[in-house]
């Protein structure tokens, strides 16, 4: 049924010995997951965000890592949804904002750390608490934290969700709209909450310089960001031309390959150091 349902709805799919191996393959994951957070099997990698006009790194996100003893290394997108469904994210979610805090607490310059929340801990009654406990063990100031939330997250309005935010943002915490334009209801969102960034998906950034539509959405969304007086991020950008055009239409925030992937905490300060490796100016 969920395959069915994966491939499109109004379609019948049989079962097969693959599907069966699939799906023993992730009741392993889960049981493994539980063992991974006590075992320190999990990492955070950290991802540059540029400012494209000065050409200085402003910021990290941070991006989980899973280092599994058989698999090797295993991406996200491969755990998160799992972790969400057995409700684990709420403890590595936990887990991922302290560690991100304590890491750029140790960084040589004061920047600010992106950390990205799911749905159930936004809506969990502990957050406020978890956050202010994070901030206040690792000593980094509340105005160097931004979290990123995608729409889908506040899709459903509810309540919990709603006061949780508005409770961070009155602390001095920052939040950003992750993957925009993606969702069903962007627009609506934005306008029920003051956020204090916007990234634009990288799907838009991928079909730029050529895509006409994707630079009409680009200059939209930039145009949308200055006229709310909100900081706009670039995501996904991986080449020259599209950094040029990104530039040309007033995006003043960049992330991505070309800038360097994800990498391990304690690669940051060379990070730093080379931070012009790219040679914007060039570009
Ligand atoms: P995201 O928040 O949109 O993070 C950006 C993703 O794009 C990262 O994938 C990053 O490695 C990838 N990326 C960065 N630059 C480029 C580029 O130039 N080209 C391409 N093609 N990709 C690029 P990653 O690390 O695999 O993470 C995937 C997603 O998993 C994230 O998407 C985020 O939604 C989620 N995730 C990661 N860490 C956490 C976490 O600690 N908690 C929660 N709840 N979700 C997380
Ligand atoms: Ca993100
Ligand atoms: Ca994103």
């Amino acid at each position: 049924m969920y395959r069915a349902k994966a491939e499109g709805r109004h379609t019948v799919r049989h079962f097969s010995p693959e599907m069966d191996q699939a799906l023993q393959a992730r009741r392993v994951l889960a049981l493994d997951l539980e063992r991974a957070l006590r075992m320190e099997e999990f990492e955070l990698f950290y991802q540059p965000i540029v400012n494209i006009v000065t050409e200085e790194v402003i910021g990290f996100e941070a991006l989980l890592r899973w280092w599994h003893p058989e698999q090797g290394l295993i991406l996200p997108s491969e755990f998160i949804s799992l972790a969400e469904e057995k409700g684990f994210i709420l403890v590595l979610g936990e887990w991922v904002l302290r560690r991100a805090c304590r890491d750029a607490a140790e960084w040589p310059t004061p920047l600010t750390v992106s950390v990205n929340l799911s749905a159930l801990q936004l809506r969990s009654a502990k957050l406020v608490r978890t956050i202010v406990h994070a901030l206040s063990e690792s000593g980094l100031a509340v105005g160097r934290l931004m979290l990123e939330i995608t729409e889908s997250v506040l899709l459903q309005k509810d309540t919990a969700s709603t006061a949780n935010l508005a409770q961070l943002k009155n602390l001095g915490v920052a939040i950003a709209m992750d993957d925009f334009g993606t969702g069903y209801s962007s627009l609506s969102t934005l306008h029920r909450f003051s956020f204090d960034k916007i990234k634009i998906d990288r799907s838009f950034v991928h079909d730029l310089p050529e895509g006409s539509s994707a630079i009409a959405i680009v200059r939209s969304v930039t145009s949308l960001a200055k006229s709310l007086g909100i900081g706009v991020t670039a995501e996904g950008v991986e080449t020259r031309a599209q950094l040029q055009l990104l530039r040309a239409e007033g995006c003043h925030e960049a992330q991505g390959y070309l800038f360097g992937p994800p990498r391990p905490a304690n690669e940051l300060a060379e990070i730093l150091a080379h931070r012009k490796q790219w040679d914007v100016a060039a570009a």
